[in-house]
């Protein structure tokens, strides 16, 4: 039947076929501040808040006005490889894989190790995907609590390791949502201890102090994330991983054969043709941070978590009181309250631009003294 007549009682059939699991999720849902056209202070997302320098504007309009869009894209990405391993410093040794974000890397790994009984392991509160791509995949998943004061709990998670013998542990370093970078001793210790794949997740590299990309060679189990988001270019959706050829290999089988497109080739290539703006602008993203952190610091009833990241972790009275006051005054930021025990009362902050920081910094205040 055509058009009109006849509707499709289409619940029944997907209630019956669609995953228990599935059926009981709601999609994820992305805040969008602009519907009323009206300007907002867009500081919930971990987006570097600086546009691309005009130079560099210039150079990837050019680029993209050259691409073939009629064309399937390069399925090796070849030249976004070369543009990676010679702008970020990746281990010449060291097998890369590139995904549409690199949450399209999570969903990857997680799936090529999906097993029959295979379990996915991670300290929480952390990154929310870790626990959603096991779903997904039909993963067991294995969260761990961290310490009150966000640092890893290193018996309980060797202790996970030996009781569950976990196929992945995702530890993002820093940490999304704490904004901590866990000891290192620690992440050592859980490198000894793990007979599967290690993920260190480091989509906040560029505020941090540590990194493990440059140990890669050195562990058979490690295997190093990275993503273009934080520095400038979330638009693109570019992911890396960076592990033993052998990880890469395998993980290669299950990418989607085009899986980053034309268009996000050629930007990167004209993007990182040279990279100095993106060391510039972290640079003036964590000098905001410090200026922020310390004013943050300064209000009543406001504790500040200490950050390796482009974000700040605070704990107030009322997290959705300050919430809600930030958002009638077109300001949004993250309110974690619910998310996790530990996270009772916090909020996650973004480093915006000087103003951007300036009126947040306002409007805590004025909401300070209209309690
Ligand atoms: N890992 C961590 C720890 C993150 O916080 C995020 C983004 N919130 C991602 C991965 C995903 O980043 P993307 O898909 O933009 O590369």
């Amino acid at each position: 039947m055509t058009g009109g007549g006849r509707s499709f009682p289409a619940e029944e059939t997907v209630a019956r076929i669609v995953r228990a699991e599935i059926l009981a999720l709601s999609a994820y849902a992305v805040a969008k501040p602009d519907t009323d056209g009206k300007p907002w202070t867009k500081i919930d997302a971990m987006e570097n808040p600086y546009p691309l320098p005009d130079a560099v504007r210039a150079r990837v309009s050019a680029a993209l006005a050259r691409v073939a869009i009629n064309r399937y894209p390069d399925g090796s990405a070849a030249g976004v490889e070369r543009a990676l391993r010679s702008a970020l410093g990746i281990p010449e040794a060291a097998g890369l894989l590139l995904g549409n974000g690199s949450d399209e890397l999570i969903q990857i790994i997680v799936s090529a190790l999906a097993r029959p009984g295979a379990v996915v392991l991670a300290p929480e509160p952390s990154f929310v995907m870790y626990r959603m791509d096991a779903l997904y995949a039909s993963v067991r998943f294995v969260g761990v609590p961290l310490r009150p004061d966000f640092s890893l709990d290193r018996g309980a998670m060797l202790a996970a390791i030996a009781r569950e013998s976990p196929a992945a542990i995702f530890l993002a370093y820093p940490n999304n949502p704490t904004a901590n970078l866990f000891a290192e001793g620690d992440v050592e210790a859980i490198l000894a201890a793990a007979r599967g794949l290690v993920v260190i997740d480091e989509a906040y590299y560029a505020f941090a102090d540590a990194s493990f990309l440059g140990r890669v060679p050195e562990f058979p189990n490690l295997l190093v994330l990275r993503t273009l988001s934080k520095v400038g270019m979330a638009g693109i959706r570019l992911g890396y991983a960076v592990a033993a050829p052998a990880w890469i290999a395998e993980l290669n089988k299950v990418r989607q054969p085009y899986n980053v497109n034309a268009l996000t080739q050629a930007a990167v290539e004209a993007l990182l043709s040279d990279s100095a703006w993106i060391a510039e602008q972290a640079a003036s993203i964590r000098a905001e941070r410090a200026r922020l952190e310390s004013a943050l610091a300064q209000l009543p009833d406001v504790r500040v978590y200490p950050t390796q990241t482009n974000f700040v972790l605070v704990r107030v009275n009322d997290a959705d009181r300050i919430f809600d006051g930030l958002k009638a005054r077109r300001i949004l930021i993250k309110n974690l309250h619910g998310w996790h025990p530990l996270l009772a009362n916090c909020l996650r902050i973004t480093v915006g631009t000087p103003a951007e920081n300036d009126s947040l910094l306002s409007a805590l205040s004025a909401l300070e003294s209209a309690k």
